[in-house]
């Protein structure tokens, strides 16, 4: 069924102003012939025709479209009725209705992207912040392809290497140069570790960067809270929560997505729920990218232990609010050097200042390591891949016959492949382009 013609609507369900229907496969164009104005289509050219007595419109055909096969977009005006009876014209000369994700899922087929790139469509397609967008338009553009496909170069080397060293041993020759063999494995191990390791931001930027807001009841948290959404409020867009099924709070700052922590119900009436507080607070720093540890300016500041701790871990910034009661209002990051700022969450006097702090720390995050993986299939394949390796590692230690270590090294190779989607199989295809929506 995979080179048969396949019909949808590009654009979003509903009304527009104008609609794109998108006809795709071997009988595209003649299809589409039968229905236009028009006796042909000169490739690549916009061409102003009826369809049928429908609508008129702008037909463009692509000898080979997104699809990699012929393509006829017909851009007609928005109306529901007038997209419907368009495809059910084309429904009517034999094509079929596309499945969600079908179009992707055959510029894949076709070579036209592999896997990796082809699930950065969707995610480009979810982008709702600068960051986000930059992330999936990174891997659509190959950049991660290129990695992995560097990744697969590398551990085809290893496997040649131990091959001829299999060829050696049946000469009952020495052992080709096993330290070559081992530095190879090094460097590729250190190559998947990275790629695994930057998960967290990788999808940190995806879901929103956690950040906690702590401090004890009435430093001024939901004060601060609010002083930070409202000025991005209009911009801000729900992405959905990963740890619960509920939106959370989200902001964008700078142009990267945050996903508040929630630390509310901290509230200090008896020794018990204060603990409980302290232990809630202590959890959402462990799991917060950043953490803002607010303390009352105008109160003695408040060192209790897990603030210290944080701090140690570098990911927490001090904010002494209500600057604007003390005798002596200065605002913002005041003291060189440190991570103690001065704000008035009240007034907004030095919110500006810490924004920016907040976001230049995940940007040098952002930036330090290259490429990031985001995608929770492609996580897990090269854990399978570090697993393998580990085995290969071990393998060699123990002097298991190189026939046996290869034997780990294909399974590497295959877990790899997986990512890529030189190794598939319909039901994880399935499972991916069913994220898309119809018409993409
Ligand atoms: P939370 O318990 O930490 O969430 O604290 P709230 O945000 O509820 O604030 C406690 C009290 O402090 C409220 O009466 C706020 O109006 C007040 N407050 C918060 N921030 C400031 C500030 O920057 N300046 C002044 N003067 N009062 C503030």
């Amino acid at each position: 069924m995979r080179n048969d013609t396949i019909v949808a609507i590009a654009t979003p369900a509903g009304v527009g102003g104008i609609a794109v229907v998108r006809v795709s496969g071997s009988d595209a164009l003649s299809m589409a012939l039968s229905h236009l104005s028009v006796g042909t289509l000169e490739p690549r050219h916009a061409t102003y025709c009826r369809f049928d007595d429908i609508d008129d419109g702008i037909a463009v055909y692509y000898p080979a479209g997104y699809t990699g096969e012929p393509t006829v977009e017909f851009s007609c005006h928005g109306s529901i009725y007038v997209q419907q009876a368009i495809v059910q014209a084309f429904v009517d000369s034999g094509a079929r209705m596309a499945e969600p994700g079908e179009y992707t899922m055959r510029a894949f087929l076709n070579g036209r992207l592999d896997l990796s790139q082809a699930e950065a469509v969707a995610d480009l397609i979810d982008a709702a912040t600068p960051a986000q967008h930059r992330l999936a338009v990174s891997q659509l553009r190959g950049g991660y392809a290129e990695e992995l496909k560097s990744l697969r170069q590398q551990l085809l080397d290893l496997t040649s290497l131990l091959e001829l060293e299999l060829d050696f041993s049946q000469e009952d020759v020495e052992f080709a140069d096993r330290s070559q063999l081992q530095n190879l494995l090094h460097r590729l191990t250190d190559a998947v570790t990275k790629l695994i390791n930057s998960f967290q931001m990788g999808n940190a930027i995806k879901h929103g960067i956690p950040l906690a807001i702590v401090g004890v009841p009435n430093a001024g948290k939901s004060t601060l809270l609010n002083a930070l959404l409202n000025d991005d409020r209009a911009i801000v867009s729900p992405i959905p929560g990963t740890t619960r099924d509920t939106i959370e709070e989200t902001l964008v700052i700078e142009g990267i997505p945050f996903r508040l922590i929630d630390t509310a119900g901290i509230r200090r009436s008896g020794d018990t729920v204060e603990q409980l507080g302290i232990e809630r607070s202590r959890k959402a720093m462990k799991d917060a990218e950043i953490v803002l540890c607010v303390c009352d300016g105008t109160a003695s500041v408040d060192e209790t232990e897990w603030i210290l701790e944080g701090l140690k871990n570098r990911k927490c910034l001090l904010v002494m609010n209500k600057a604007d009661r003390m005798a002596n209002p200065r605002y913002g990051n005041i003291e060189p050097g440190s991570d103690c700022y001065y704000i008035s969450a009240l007034t907004g006097e030095g919110i500006e200042e810490l924004k920016h702090r907040i976001a230049q720390s995940v940007r040098k995050n952002m930036d330090a390591g290259g490429i990031l993986l985001s995608n929770a299939r492609h996580l897990e394949a090269l854990r399978n891949v570090a697993a393998a390796l580990q085995q290969v590692e071990g393998g060699l230690a123990d002097g298991i016959p190189a026939d046996l270590v290869a034997v780990d090294l294909r399974d590497a190779l295959y877990h790899l492949g997986t990512i890529t989607g030189d190794v598939t199989n319909d039901e994880v295809l399935g499972n991916i382009f069913s994220r898309f929506c119809v018409g993409k």
